[in-house]
């Protein structure tokens, strides 16, 4: 997979291996399975200069590039899921400024969050509007000076610890009842807040979040009203990649621990790794591990040259990386036998981590409708 990458890509993907290695897996090691994000983890990620991948532009380097941050999650999803999440965020909080802010909102936010010294989030996600974003009741009705929004935000990660989140309300306009705008909100804002947090099967900070007549000065508005699903989509799409490559690393880790597991555990006097039926399992996962990497790499480099078919080849690795690294965590389980299943273990993590994959910024299906879409539009 390397010919893909020039040196300098590799040379750049080594260091955040050994970053993730040296940095990320004291602190995996020191907080666990926690729902929380441990500052020393933010700090770590910060004094590396990560987040300013997410917003260089506005702190005077060049374009959010697809690749390094496939690079970087692909590293952090391997050591530590929270640290890929909060990564994560801190680009999907981040990203809707890059694309709509105004130079004060840029000012006020981009060089903070690149430092590290704020965490923000992205709330589009709600009760009843899942995948059919066009569902969105939160709604923002224009009041002197800006707007009062009323709704709730449902499963937005980092939802306790960002400090700000980009929110997504509708704002209806002559002729579209359903247009969307886009806002950024402060944490502390009255009327704003944590309505519930949720608990899922693995480490995550995930939360309700509720606005209950929360004023919004007009200074917080991304763009202008009804640009809210450009906005929101477009900030899916450069992420979107990134999310193949969270569950590449994720299924590496899976795939080295099942080798190494395989050579060594002794059934019936020899390496269970010298049966064939054990030796086929890991002869489909080493293949599909490389083509999860191909797809990953392949649409994060056509989204930096910006080529043909974006969307579709973006899709496409977000579809098969993250239902191939499930089919690679479950062989990886299968081969350590019962140790797969027992708390605590490296398999039984990565087994509940790489479910939510297949779900959030778009699931397997409505990636399979992108898809066919693009095709059948063609
Ligand atoms: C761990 C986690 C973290 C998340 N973090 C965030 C976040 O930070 N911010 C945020 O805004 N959101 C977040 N989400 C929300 C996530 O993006 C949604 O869960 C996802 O888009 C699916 O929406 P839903 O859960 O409401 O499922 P639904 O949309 O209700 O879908 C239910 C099922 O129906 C299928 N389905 C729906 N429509 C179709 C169709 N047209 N054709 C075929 N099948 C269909 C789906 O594929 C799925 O299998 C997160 C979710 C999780 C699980």
């Amino acid at each position: 997979m390397d010919i893909m990458l020039s040196a300098d890509q590799k040379r750049f993907k080594e260091e955040c291996r050994i970053f993730a290695e040296k940095k990320i897996a004291p602190l995996a090691e020191k907080y666990g399975e926690t729902d929380e994000i441990p500052a020393d983890l933010v700090r770590a990620m910060a004094d590396h200069g990560l987040f300013q991948l997410l917003a260089p532009e506005a702190l005077g380097g060049k374009a959010v590039k697809s690749l390094p941050l496939c690079l970087v999650r692909e590293q952090l999803a391997g050591v530590y899921c929270p640290a890929d999440v909060t990564f994560a965020m801190q680009g999907l909080g981040s990203y809707p400024l890059v694309l709509a802010g105004n130079e004060e909102q840029r000012a006020r936010f981009l060089t903070k969050l690149g430092a590290g010294k704020l965490l923000a989030t992205y709330a589009l996600t709600e009760p009843e509007a899942g995948s059919d974003v066009g569902a969105i009741a939160t709604e923002a009705r224009e009041a002197a000076g800006g707007f009062i929004l009323n709704g709730m935000k449902r499963f937005i990660s980092n939802g306790q610890a960002a400090d700000m989140a980009v929110t997504f309300a509708k704002t209806p306009l002559p002729g579209k009842p359903k247009a969307l705008s886009a806002f950024i909100v402060e944490k502390g804002r009255e009327g704003f807040g944590v309505h519930k947090r949720l608990k899922m099967i693995a480490p995550h900070d995930l939360a309700e979040l509720k606005f209950e007549d929360c004023f919004l000065p007009r200074e917080n508005l991304l763009g202008n009203p009804g640009d809210g699903l450009r906005i929101a989509l477009g900030t899916l799409d450069l992420f979107r990649v990134s999310v193949g490559a969270a569950a590449l690393g994720i299924a590496q880790t899976a795939f080295d621990a099942a080798l190494a597991y395989a050579k060594t555990r002794v059934q019936f006097g020899r390496p269970i790794a010298g049966f064939q039926g054990i030796q086929f399992k890991l002869a489909d996962m080493a293949t599909e591990l490389d083509a999860t990497r191909a797809l990953v790499y392949r649409a994060a480099l056509r989204q930096d040259a910006k080529g043909e078919h974006i969307t579709r080849v973006a899709s496409m690795a977000k579809l098969y990386a993250t239902e191939a690294a499930f089919r690679i965590v479950d062989q990886s389980v299968q081969i350590h036998g019962g140790i797969g299943v027992m708390a605590g273990t490296t398999v039984e993590r990565l087994y509940r981590e790489i479910r939510a994959l297949r779900i959030y910024e778009g699931t397997t299906e409505i990636q399979k409708l992108v898809i066919a879409r693009s095709l059948i539009d063609r």
